[in-house]
């Protein structure tokens, strides 16, 4: 490293070498000062699915990354920290959900900051974002163990068998101690439209891709699973009606905000959700019942949106 653009070499690698930046854990990506793309690591290759020779040369905001917060609010278009940091120079931080190119959404935490060089006076956007998945490593574990009877094989969520179990212990654990707990019934909207206008296959990557949103949207210590076919349940433990609420709203959302591409062709879908929270007494059958209920009273005000079931 002798001169000043072998140090720049080496730490952002050129010609399709890569460099320091690209062993880092963190994801980093440069802009320019209209926001478009100069400089990817691999760390951020790894956690989009977008390789560099993708994106950079675009805006972050072409439709790439799409970031949205967790009430589905496109930041792209007038929320953009990165935009507000180039401007004022401030650093910000954010928790955010940005788009994988395989369709589903990617909970991460952002920290965008800006560079000015002294001499040029040239600006750069700097932001760096990790995974900031909550979500419990069940299912991973789950797999080690070769646990497969309880992994749905499509989506790799709990099955529904899994699922009942997990209800099973909610319920008793509610009787006992008193914990209350939740469930949120999810169902893909006009999905035979989906497999009906690109095929089944489609319809399985749709189905990973609401999987993957649904569960990026959960907190840790709460269950997504498939309970078949393109219904979804999400158990949430230590949970009162109105949180069911919140998380069924935050799923939804982010479901909406998802797309993915087929054969060139953008697919996107949304879903009905029903929240229920347990009733003392209540057997989680009836609390399913209930919130499968509120979900078909979704399905009746004109889909994309959570009902709660009353007690
Ligand atoms: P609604 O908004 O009323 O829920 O309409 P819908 O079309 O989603 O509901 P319907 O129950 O009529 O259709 C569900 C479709 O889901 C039919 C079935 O072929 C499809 N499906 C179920 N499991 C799978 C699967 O594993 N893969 C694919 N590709 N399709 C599936
Ligand atoms: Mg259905
Ligand atoms: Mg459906």
């Amino acid at each position: 490293m002798g001169n000043e653009d072998d140090i720049s070499s080496a730490v952002l690698g050129d010609e399709g070498s890569r460099g320091i930046v690209d062993h880092l854990h963190e994801a980093v990506y440069l802009t320019d000062e209209d926001r478009r793309i100069i400089y990817w690591n691999r760390a951020a290759e790894e956690i989009t699915g977008y390789s560099a020779e993708e994106v950079v040369g675009s805006h972050c905001y072409d439709s790439i990354l799409n970031h949205v917060d967790a009430s589905g609010l496109e930041l792209c278009t007038g929320h953009c920290p990165l935009a507000a940091s180039l401007s004022d120079g401030e650093r910000r931080e954010a928790h955010l959900f940005l788009h994988h190119k395989s369709g589903h959404r990617v909970p991460v935490a952002v920290r965008v900051s800006r560079f000015v060089d002294p001499v040029t006076g040239e600006v750069t956007g700097i932001e760096t974002f990790v995974s900031d998945n909550e979500r419990n490593h069940l299912m991973q574990q789950l797999e080690e163990l070769g646990e497969i009877a309880y992994v749905d094989p499509l989506t790799r969520l709990p099955n529904r068998r899994l699922l009942e179990e997990t209800l099973e212990s909610r319920a008793q654990e509610f009787q006992r101690y008193g914990w209350r707990y939740g469930v949120a019934f999810v169902d893909i909207d006009h999905f035979k439209g989906v497999n009906d206008e690109f095929g089944h296959a489609a319809g399985d990557a749709v189905l990973g891709m609401v999987a993957r949103s649904l569960s990026s949207a959960s907190r840790g210590g709460d269950m997504v699973g498939r309970w078949g076919g393109e219904e979804f349940l999400v158990i949430l433990s230590h949970a009162q009606l109105e949180e069911v609420g919140r998380a069924a709203e935050r799923m939804r959302a982010l479901v909406e905000h998802s797309h993915m591409l087929f054969e060139g062709r953008r697919i996107s879908v949304t879903v009905s959700l029903g929240a229920a929270a347990a009733e003392p007494g209540e057997g989680y059958d009836q609390l399913i019942e209930r919130a499968d209920q509120a979900m078909y009273a979704s399905k009746r005000s004109d889909r994309n949106r959570c009902t709660l079931a009353s007690a």
